[in-house]
């Protein structure tokens, strides 16, 4: 049997957003997007980091126009003793020590710390990064990307999911079949989620007490909107990149939650807090 893994989610920090924004139907108050990471351990491939949150360098790199227009709009907060590697140091490990860091999509509250893991390798995908490399502050503006975020010599450090052997999920799975095997044991499998950025996916593996978990990053923006089933608002669709992508990715989260309830379904920024 696959040894499973040890996770713990943590933020380090929210932008405020609306609620009515995020979901049809929701109501016009200003509500907390927290900005999640996953720190996974596993007995064999050690320590492994799920997105790197905001960090210090979010607030730094949009001081100015154009990226300020980022902050403006959605208003971040930042607790410095939250980064990925101030929450890293605490667990007792060394963020230069880290080997892997998965990114989900090339938004920049999941690519703040990126800098900080200087001899990680990057699990990505080949579709996002050439959806972003090059891009200028203003024309990355509109993919919610911005270039001070990304380490030099990134694409040389790059290990792209779309070159994984894709494998076959359990039954309890359905309807998602399949995913990319990062780690060549199946432990840890990355799923195609699209719709909210090019190339994103999520990770699927066993958790504690053999609990499956999903982390879905942006797939949706909480639990409550894959339970219901509920899309974005009018406005909530402008910074979707592909919406009948996203409509059929939420529908298959739904169906899986429908399915198999037993598996934890973890959206990025949603709020509704589940613990450790
Ligand atoms: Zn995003």
């Amino acid at each position: 049997m696959k040894a499973a893994w040890d996770y713990h989610l943590f933020a380090d920090g929210y932008c405020l957003q609306l609620e009515g924004f995020s979901i049809k139907g929701g109501r016009w108050h200003v509500i907390r997007f927290p900005s999640m990471m996953a720190l996974l351990q596993h007995p064999r491939h050690g320590a492994i980091l799920f997105d790197t949150g905001y960090s210090e360098r979010f607030p730094a790199a949009t001081k100015s126009f154009p990226n300020a227009l980022y902050r403006w709009l959605t208003p971040v907060t930042v607790d410095p003793k939250m980064t990925a590697p101030a929450y890293l140091a605490r667990r007792g490990l060394n963020a230069d020590a880290l080997s892997l860091v998965v990114l989900s999509h090339f938004h920049a509250d999941h690519m703040g710390a990126l800098h900080d893991f200087p001899n990680a390798v990057f699990s990505c995908s080949r579709r996002g990064l050439e959806s972003i490399e090059g891009k200028s502050s203003l024309a990355g503006l509109r993919h919610a990307f911005l270039p001070e975020l990304m380490p030099p010599g990134f694409r040389s450090r790059a290990e792209f999911v779309e070159d994984k052997p894709q494998v076959t999920l359990a039954d309890h799975w359905r309807p998602f079949e399949n995913g990319g095997d990062l780690l060549g044991d199946g432990s840890l499998v990355a799923v195609d989620l699209p719709g909210h950025a090019i190339g994103q996916f999520g990770l699927a593996f066993d958790g504690r007490e053999g609990r499956p978990v999903f982390l879905v990053a942006d797939s949706c923006w909480s639990r409550r909107a894959y339970r219901e089933n509920l899309t974005p608002s009018l406005l909530g669709w402008i910074p979707q990149a592909d919406r009948s992508a996203y409509v059929e990715t939420l529908q298959k989260l739904h169906e899986l939650h429908c399915r198999s309830p037993e598996i934890r379904i973890v959206p990025t920024h949603c709020d509704e807090g589940e613990g450790e």
